[in-house]
């Protein structure tokens, strides 16, 4: 059975912010947005169609899944709950092992506070490449100026600017795309919300170019082609740019930095393209790496189809209508529904017996998991931090050492 989504196009990601920065809302709007009827090949604008139930656009929609998935320009973004707003746990070492890349989220009136920079400090630790998101524009006292030079001056991983917000406060209306130097003017602040690509206005024009200098200046500094081209006086073009920045995103080099309102419902259409283009795919990570308990030789799954199967249980949660949910990635290779896999933590064989792929308002019954996935497994005997793989192919993935905190969070 083919992939529904083939894995270049597949995202599995974090939203990670201090308390209060908009973590939930953003995470909301994002499901939102995704969850609108989806038709591969379909370009989705602001103004497509909706098939939520009235009730939930009323309460919004909230992540009970310890994963859900949506789909975004034929790409399918898996987004990974991370424990909320306490220190980070176990519970946050073992979610940073299956995600690919993290949105991070800023309030624009608060900036980095110490919670986000422990944060952050854990993701480079685990090496997660990120994109940023100030949010909150809207209120009294926003500043992105200010706060993308204090994700400069007190975080590691030099930020990059793609966006500068128009207005701002109760005037903030839209951002310019550096990349495009197109103004994006929302036309309505409701759920759903409309939005316009118009010519920047006049008074943002200096801005505008001030700060897609610093942007290609930042970018080209990363690629010895482009920066030859770029001194010799050559335009180089969006497809370059984020192409270059895509591997910078990756490599760890840069951060996107885009801004918004996700209250407002001003910003997330772009965040959503953010992750497609800047953030990774399995394929761009680096191999899963483990111990073979046979022979003790450390071993690398690659996220292959062909290779033997290995998957990683995250987390294990009861589910009202399902009785146990056992939730893993899949490393490589791949299983199917009834079949039996080794568990070589604890060195014994367990069936699979259903297997689900969650959605924010949906889960659906699959046949079989690939490289890349994460879904989760009802009827399944194991624990959070268990192996799965093949039995003949044996392999237990990295222990999870519990690290030392990075900085105090006092
Ligand atoms: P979390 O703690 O990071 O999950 O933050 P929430 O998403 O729960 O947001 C905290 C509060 O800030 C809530 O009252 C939200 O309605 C509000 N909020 C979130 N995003 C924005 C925003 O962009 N603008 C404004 N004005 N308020 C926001």
């Amino acid at each position: 059975m083919p992939r529904a989504v083939p894995i270049e196009r597949l995202r599995n990601i974090g939203i990670v912010a201090h308390i209060d920065a908009g973590k939930t809302t953003t995470t909301e709007r994002i499901l939102y947005y995704t969850g609108k009827t989806y038709k591969i090949g379909e370009v989705h604008e602001g103004a497509a169609t909706m098939d939520w139930m009235p009730q939930e656009k009323e309460r919004g929609i909230t992540i009970t899944a310890a994963t859900t998935a949506c789909y975004w320009k034929d790409h399918q973004i898996n987004i990974i709950d991370t424990p909320g707003h306490v220190d980070f746990s176990v519970e946050v070492v073992r979610s940073m092992k299956v995600l690919d890349g993290i949105i991070f989220i800023f309030s624009a009136v608060e900036g980095v506070q110490p919670q986000s920079e422990a944060n952050w400090r854990w993701a480079d630790r685990f090496g997660v490449p990120r994109i940023a998101f100030i949010n909150k524009l809207d209120r009294l006292g926003a500043d992105f100026y200010r706060v993308f030079n204090e994700i400069e001056k007190k975080l590691s991983i030099k930020p990059v600017a793609i966006q500068i917000p128009i207005g701002a406060e109760d005037q903030f209306k839209g951002v310019v795309d550096l990349m495009s130097m197109k103004a994006i003017i929302w036309l309505e602040e409701t759920l759903g919300a409309k939005y316009e690509v118009v010519d920047i206005p006049q008074e943002y024009l200096d801005k505008a170019q001030e700060w897609r200098a610093k942007m290609v200046e930042a970018i080209v500094e990363k690629d010895d082609d482009l920066m030859m081209r770029y001194l010799e006086g050559e335009e180089i073009s969006a497809e370059d740019l984020k192409r270059v920045l895509r591997k910078a995103t990756i490599n760890r080099n840069l951060v996107p930095v885009l801004c918004g309102s996700a209250f407002k419902n001003k910003g997330v259409q772009p965040l959503l393209d953010a992750v497609i283009d800047y953030l990774p795919s399995p394929l761009d990570v680096p191999p899963a790496k483990g111990i073979n308990p046979k022979t003790s030789e450390e071993e690398e799954r690659k996220p292959f189809d062909e290779e033997p199967f290995c998957a990683y249980v995250f987390k294990v949660m009861s589910d009202p209508y399902a009785g146990q949910l056992t939730y893993f990635r899949v490393f490589s290779g791949k299983v199917t529904a009834g079949s039996y896999v080794y568990n070589a933590t604890r060195d014994k064989k367990e069936r699979i017996g259903r297997l689900l792929l969650m959605h924010a308002n949906s889960r659906e019954d699959v046949q079989e998991a690939s490289a890349g996935e994460i879904v989760a497994a009802v009827g399944l005997d194991a624990a959070t931090g268990d192996t799965l793989s093949d039995e003949k192919f044996p392999i237990l993935l990295e222990k999870l050492e519990f690290p030392e905190p990075v900085i105090s969070m006092a």
